[in-house]
């Protein structure tokens, strides 16, 4: 059922569309709203009511994506095209995604019922998938679109039912032959900016006290979702040190050369974060007392420098080489993921931080330590741009606590934006 409002109430809007998608999206903890999963597809039902309720358009692309606009842009060939994510990780926060999708349609709303018109065609897109905790490639659904997704990627297996990522995609409608044919589902050169609003994933707004910041860069990253070490079982009493093959001691080895080399790198002056999040030996063997024989860990590099992602590859295999020869073990390395780092389009930031004068805020800008969407449109050549919205707590956990005011800040910029929109 639609409501109208006299004046339009952004606040009061955001705060109902992020408590009724939290309530059907709802988990033991947080919420999920899992990659091509119904709730995702709920989720953008939902949303379309809300839009239609207020008189905007809303279709659906070819990757089954929703697209909102204003009546008069629905056709429009070229368009500023807004937008986020709409999944989320498992047990996840409310607004990692769902912020910047609410955002763009809030800027519709107001303009809707304010009669504001924009500068030039803006439409908002809630994207799928962007979460890799489902298959492991990140960014799905904007790889989709823009005709990136990687064979090896489409068979990337579903953490929970072991199906392919070709099969969900399928599932839902979409048809797989462009996407293997890796031919763009929305044709690029119709996009002429593509900007996303994000809550900000790391405590700088926070220590800062601002509410908001344009975002200058995103670092790219090499994932290795499993890397395996082979060593030799053996009784932990029993077998003297010389005699070992123990994979867990290898890793550790591994792991503080790569941490010795992290901080040289620092210390040159370039951008790196390391983390290795998934840790264990097989659950099905493994004792107080026993050397294990295998080890299973992920990795994951970042930096705002492709070079500094590259020496870090290297180093990688030459620091395993040297612990394989020292240790007795061998390393097995799932296929690499690669996500190159973006740049943040620079008359954008400097339009976008012009903006957030405009609306009273302290114009602030800052790199982003996570990936998002914005990567996959700036590295297809179509100038991007993102603004941060303060969040405590980090993202990817239930507790991620974003103000609704915050938001409605970040949202302004985007707005004020929209409506100068020099190109
Ligand atoms: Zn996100």
């Amino acid at each position: 059922m639609s409501i109208s409002y006299a004046t339009f109430d952004a606040a009061k809007t955001a705060a109902r569309l992020f408590d009724d998608v939290a309530a059907f999206s709802a988990d033991t903890a947080g919420v999920s709203r899992p990659a091509f999963s119904p709730t995702e597809t709920q989720t953008l039902q939902y949303l379309e009511n809300y839009a239609r309720g207020q008189g905007l358009c809303v279709n659906y692309d070819a990757g089954k994506n929703a697209v909102f606009s204003l009546p008069e842009d629905a056709d429009a060939n070229k368009f500023i095209l807004v937008g986020s994510h709409v999944d989320s990780v498992p047990n996840g926060g409310n607004y990692d995604g769902l912020a910047g999708v609410v955002a763009g349609l809030l800027c519709l709303a107001r303009a809707k019922n304010e009669g504001i018109g924009f500068a030039k065609p803006v439409k908002v897109i809630a994207l799928r998938a962007e979460e890799s905790a489902w298959f492991g490639p990140c960014y799905i659904a904007s790889k989709a679109l823009l005709g990136q997704l990687a064979d090896s990627e489409l068979s990337a297996v579903h953490q929970g039912d072991g199906r392919n990522l070709g099969a969900h995609m399928s599932e839902i409608g979409i048809n797989m032959n462009r996407v293997r044919q890796h031919k763009p589902l929305m044709d690029p050169d119709n996009i002429e900016r593509y900007i996303e609003l994000h809550i900000e994933q790391g405590p700088l707004l926070i220590e800062k006290n601002l509410p908001a910041a344009v975002v200058s860069g995103i670092r790219g990253n090499i994932r290795y979702k499993k890397i395996r070490c082979v060593g030799e079982a053996g009784h932990s009493g029993a077998v003297p040190r010389a005699y070992r093959k123990d994979p867990v001691l290898a890793m550790a080895d591994l792991l503080t050369r790569l941490d010795e080399s992290w901080l040289a790198i620092l210390q040159k002056g370039e951008d790196l974060v390391l983390t290795s999040g998934m840790v264990s030996t097989d659950p099905a063997k493994h004792a107080l007392t026993r050397i294990p024989d295998q080890v299973d860990f992920s990795l994951d590099f970042r930096s705002q420098s492709a070079d500094a992602l590259e020496a870090m590859r290297d180093l990688l295999r030459d620091e395993i080489r040297s612990v394989e020869r020292e240790r007795g073990v061998k390393f097995e390395l799932d296929p690499e993921l690669y996500t190159a780092p973006a740049l943040c389009d620079e008359k954008m930031v400097d339009a976008l931080s012009n903006s957030m004068a405009k609306v009273n805020l302290k114009p602030f800008s800052m790199p982003s330590g996570g990936g998002h969407d914005a990567a996959v449109f700036a590295n297809a050549g179509i100038p991007s741009a993102m603004v941060f919205v303060r969040n405590r707590n980090g993202s990817h956990n239930p507790d991620e606590v974003m103000e609704i005011p915050d938001l409605i800040a970040g949202t302004n910029i985007i707005f004020e934006y929209l409506i100068e929109a020099a190109l």
